[in-house]
Order: C-alpha cells, then sequence, then structure tokens
C-alpha cells in the first residue's frame, strides 16, 4: 500500500531527493544530538526502512548511554533528555517516532512528562520503572504508556518492545491513514467519505462496511467477513443487514462503487477503479 512509517524529514528514501546510494555525494555529518545531516540538503532519512526516531529520557548516564549506543547501532535515530523539562522541548523539536522514559527524573517524572507530551500529540511510550510494584501501580491508573519495563532489563527485551509498540502505532496509523479510491475518499480518522468530489452521508455501519471493502482492495469479502470485520460478531439476520446496508451505500454513491459477486460477496466495483487507489497526499 502507499503508507508506511511516517517519514519525518523531506528528502528521504525514494520519493526525492537523498537515497542510501547517494551518499557518497554529500557530506554527512553527526549533529551533537546524533541527527544525521548532510550539507545542503538538511536532514535526511539514511535508513528508509526504519530509521524512526526514538527519544530516550533517563537521567543515569550508563543506562542512558547503552540504549542510545544500542538504538542506533539498529538503525534507529536516538535523542537523549537526561530531565524532565528537557524531555518535553525535544519531544515537542523532534516529534519523535516513539519515547523511552524512565520513571524517576529530575526536574518533573516521567508521568508528567507523559502528560505534557500527550497533550500535543499521542506518542507511544515505554515507561520504564525502577521496580515492579510501581510498574503495577503504573498499569493499574492506565496513564496512557504503550508498555512498561522494569530495571534491569536486557537490551534485548528492550529492543523488543520497541519493535511490538512501533509495529503496533504503524499499524493504526495505516488504519486511520485516508484512502482513495478513483473518485471515492474515506477518512477514517474524520469518518468522512467523498465521492466525486462531495461528501457523502453515511450511517456509521454503512461507513465501517465501506471502509472494509475499500481496506480489502478490490479482493471479494464475504458477508461473514464482513459481518466479522463490521460488527464483530455473527447471527441469523446479519446477513441480510449486510445486503440492506450495502443497497443504502449504492444508492448514496453509485451503483458501481460495490459489486456483488453472487454466491460468494461483495467487492469495490468498476466504478471506484481500486487499482488505481492509494493513499491520500496529506
Ligand atoms: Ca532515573
Amino acid at each position: 500500500m502507499g503508507w508506511g512509517p511516517r517519514r519525518r524529514w523531506g528528502g528521504g528514501g525514494a520519493a526525492g531527493g537523498a537515497s542510501p546510494q547517494d551518499h557518497s555525494l554529500h557530506h554527512i555529518f553527526t549533529t551533537a544530538d546524533g541527527l544525521l545531516r548532510t550539507r545542503g540538503l538538511g536532514l535526511v532519512d539514511v535508513t528508509p526502512s526504519e530509521g524512526e526516531t526514538i527519544l530516550v529520557v533517563e537521567d543515569e548516564p550508563s543506562i542512558a548511554d547503552a540504549i542510545v549506543a544500542r538504538l542506533r547501532a539498529e538503525g534507529f535515530r536516538a535523542l537523549l533528555a537526561a530531565d524532565g523539562p528537557t524531555a518535553v522541548e525535544r519531544a515537542a523539536a523532534a516529534d519523535p517516532d516513539l519515547i523511552i522514559l524512565d520513571l524517576n527524573l529530575s526536574g518533573f517524572d516521567g508521568l508528567e512528562v507523559c502528560r505534557q507530551v500527550h497533550s500535543r500529540r499521542r506518542v507511544p511510550v515505554i515507561m520504564v520503572t525502577a521496580r515492579t510494584d510501581e510498574t503495577d501501580v503504573l498499569v493499574g491508573l492506565g496513564l496512557g504508556a504503550d508498555d512498561y519495563l522494569t530495571k534491569p532489563f536486557s537490551m534485548k527485551e528492550l529492543m523488543a518492545r520497541v519493535r511490538a509498540v512501533l509495529r503496533r502505532a504503524n499499524e493504526s496509523a495505516a488504519a486511520a491513514a485516508p484512502v482513495r479510491r478513483g473518485p471515492l475518499e474515506v477518512d477514517p480518522a474524520r469518518r468522512r467519505v467523498v465521492f466525486r468530489g462531495e461528501a457523502v452521508h453515511l450511517t456509521p455501519t454503512e461507513f465501517d462496511l465501506l471502509r472494509v471493502l475499500v481496506r480489502a482492495d478490490g479482493a471479494v469479502l464475504s458477508r461473514g467477513q464482513l459481518i466479522d470485520q463490521v460488527w464483530g460478531y455473527d447471527d441469523a439476520s446479519a446477513a441480510r443487514t449486510v445486503d440492506s446496508h450495502i443497497r443504502s451505500i449504492r444508492r448514496k454513491t453509485a451503483d458501481g462503487v460495490i459489486r456483488t459477486v453472487h454466491g460468494i460477496g461483495y467487492s469495490l466495483g468498476d466504478e471506484v477503479d481500486a487499482g488505481s487507489g492509494g493513499a491520500v497526499a496529506p
């Protein structure tokens, strides 16, 4: 599909500007905060498949250094902050993909960092605590961290958590990204549908059905699969319900938006040219 991990800075990857093969053409250097720069191009993405930015917030230098070194060795951009206020500042400036956040910090603690960062944007957080009972309390309070790790931990374990949290975040970003199929645009974040330039007012169930079909990208889905993905359960009346919602979506858009595959189910129709789609440019 046309989306993936968000690219932080222009000029990265194959889309234009510097690709990994171009490096010999530019003078590359690393700034004090570990960001790679090339002269004349500003910040570039040198590891298109990974290279996500991770902010490490840790006030014990030996642990901080070990985490940062391992992250960089694994292809991530790692930034460091040693206290709460610096962490909030860096998170605002660098827009990281993930924060590894020590709970016990000077200035203010990890919970306050979490609260302030999340008031701007929902950045995934792995909270690191000194004791298991702290972790239990934090989990019980549901404080918005995506995962918790108790010291001491191995770098291998931390990296496994980092990859899992980033994968989940990327999956949910992809699921929320607007998608265009020919004259049809579906924006899951705003729950908005535009067809041939006009807003279409669907019920929540109609919206979910259309979104599932759009995501299937032309593949045929059985009524059972649609019921499963939209309602999450099956019952005797659901198959007829699918049919009536599909009729309603067609009425509000065009007959050709959804194709009936007799004896099997439904797919996107020729009207929306399923092959030509992709993520809508922001
Ligand atoms: Ca600490």
